[in-house]
């Protein structure tokens, strides 16, 4: 009788919720929903007797291959490939926008010109990305596209959970060639059931990867539409999470919840939106385990352009970190046809950009799988080792925002009763530990202050 992910990944608060599991379940017990969180998880809707363990081995946090080895054996033999600890495999890196796309995009729009050039060029013949879907329960889901004009309206990031399940089962039961957008914890999961699954090999011909620091739940989303203004959730038509303004910087992008009468609220990053996101409220227990910036797995990442020279220019700019031949040369095709301002950049800089994310995912984690081992967490195999070599106010400062992470879940339950969210009020809830982050990045300035000092201030 082979474990399964209900006991191994489930129960141990290590699931993101992918649907993976379910979508390639033989027997079809597994069902997608969310918990009380805003979280989704896979529960058993009838008992499993069949036991095959293959559930577990198409989960990201499994403790299955890890990135490193499933790119070498989709990636390593490629020529020109080259490999970075950091970035995984890559062929080339760029940093551009669509002409068409950028202006309603997350970034530059590359990632949605991409995915309409290859419908376009008949390289696929569906597109599968998540879409707004007027439901206040449910804002977004994976759906199934060939028509480009909708891909065109998904653009955008969303910071939203949603799930595999339905489109796997539909790419299994449906012939055709596929791309998928994805988180980097995704493509881990579609490479795995790929690996075990020949329709999913054969059909799922692209990969489109996003990096990825963190997701959030659904809880996220009806707290920052709170702050914008709407508080009542039965309201909420659809949501924007990356509003660009002529006036404000990229990195300074804006919320917008509309409401069914169309009236629209939005609240910008620095205005209480950043609080929430910097200091992990509402982020998934399973994005504390994770060490995959850049979607290794991916043909192709895309990202924002968080350095000095691109970020104050409002409209958004992409990096992209190639992975795929083909890809490589519908790109070049893209900048010939001046369809994209792209050219190469070095791969130093693509790291530059999300140095943030990678100290995130590996030198932190470190100390996160410490403290997990710790506390006797059950924990998946990771590429870096636990370690408590860190610095004190850093140390301090993780377990900080883990308590963040855990408090902003239990607390939100409280202010969201009928569907009507206090936000200020959970706000202010949380602002005890705002202010002790705030300390520490004041003494953080402070380095010289005697050790004695800072342990006490800390304690
Ligand atoms: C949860 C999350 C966290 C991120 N963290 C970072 C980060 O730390 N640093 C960074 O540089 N970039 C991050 N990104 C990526 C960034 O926000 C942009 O998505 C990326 O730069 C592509 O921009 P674009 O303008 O080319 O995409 P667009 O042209 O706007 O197209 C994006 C495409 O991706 C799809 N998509 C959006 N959200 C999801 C999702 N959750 N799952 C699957 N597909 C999706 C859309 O439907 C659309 O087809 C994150 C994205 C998400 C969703
Ligand atoms: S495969 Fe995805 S949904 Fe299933 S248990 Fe693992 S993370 Fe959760
Ligand atoms: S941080 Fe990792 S686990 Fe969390 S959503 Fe992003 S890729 Fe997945």
């Amino acid at each position: 009788m082979k474990p399964n992910v209900i006991d191994e990944i489930v129960k141990n608060e290590l699931c993101i919720g992918c649907g993976t599991c379910a979508g390639i379940c033989p027997q079809k017990i597994l069902k997608i929903q969310d918990n009380e969180y805003g979280e989704y998880i896979p529960s058993e809707i009838q008992v499993c007797d069949s036991h095959c363990g293959l559930c577990l081995e198409v989960c990201p946090f499994g403790n299955n291959e890890n990135e490193t080895q499933i790119g070498a054996k989709i990636y390593g033999s490629i020529e020109g490939m080259k490999y970075l600890p950091e970035t995984g495999y890559y062929l080339d890196s760029y940093v551009g926008y669509s002409n068409e796309f950028r202006q309603r995009s997350a970034s530059g729009g590359m990632a949605t010109w991409l995915l309409t050039k290859l419908l376009k060029e008949d390289v696929v013949d569906y597109v599968i990305c998540p879409t707004s879907q007027k439901n206040p329960e449910k804002l977004f889901s994976f759906e199934i596209l060939s028509d480009k004009n909708y891909v065109k309206s998904s653009s955008g990031s969303v910071y939203y959970p949603v799930e595999m399940s339905e489109v796997i089962q539909k790419i299994l039961e449906t012939p055709g060639r596929y791309v998928i957008t994805g988180l980097p914890c995704f493509i881990k999961a579609l490479r795995l059931a790929s690996q075990r699954n020949r329709k999913l090999r054969e059909r799922i011909v692209f990969t489109i990867g996003l990096v990825c620091g963190q997701m959030k739940s659904k809880n996220y989303t009806k707290y920052i539409a709170a702050l914008a203004g709407n508080k009542d959730l039965n309201k909420i038509q659809n949501v924007y999470y990356r509003g660009k303004s002529p006036e404000k910087p990229a990195s300074n992008f804006y919320f917008q919840s509309t409401d069914e009468h169309g009236a629209q609220q939005k609240i910008f990053w620095n205005e209480g939106v950043s609080e929430a996101w910097v200091n992990r409220w509402f982020t998934p227990n399973a994005c504390n385990y994770c060490d995959d910036v850049f979607a290794e797995l991916a043909d192709v990442t895309f990202m924002d352009a968080w350095l000095p020279e691109y970020s104050n220019d409002s409209r958004g700019t992409n990096l992209v970190l190639v992975r795929s031949p083909e890809i490589q040369v519908i790109i070049q095709k893209g900048i010939e046809e001046l369809e994209i301002t792209t050219s190469e950049i070095p791969v130093k800089k693509v790291k530059q950009s999300q140095s943030g994310v990678l100290e995130l995912k590996r030198k932190q984690l470190s100390y996160r799988l410490y403290l997990a081992k710790q506390k006797g967490l059950k924990v998946p195999e990771k590429r870096v080792n636990p370690s408590k070599d860190i610095g004190l106010l850093k140390k301090r400062e993780i377990k900080l925002k883990t308590l963040m992470q855990e408090e902003s879940k239990q607390l939100f339950l409280n202010y969201c009763q009928n569907q009507f969210v206090e936000g200020e009020t959970f706000r202010s809830r949380m602002n005890p530990f705002v202010r002790q982050t705030c300390q520490l990045r004041f003494l953080g300035k402070f380095t010289l202050l005697p050790m004695r000092t800072i342990k006490r201030i800390c304690k």
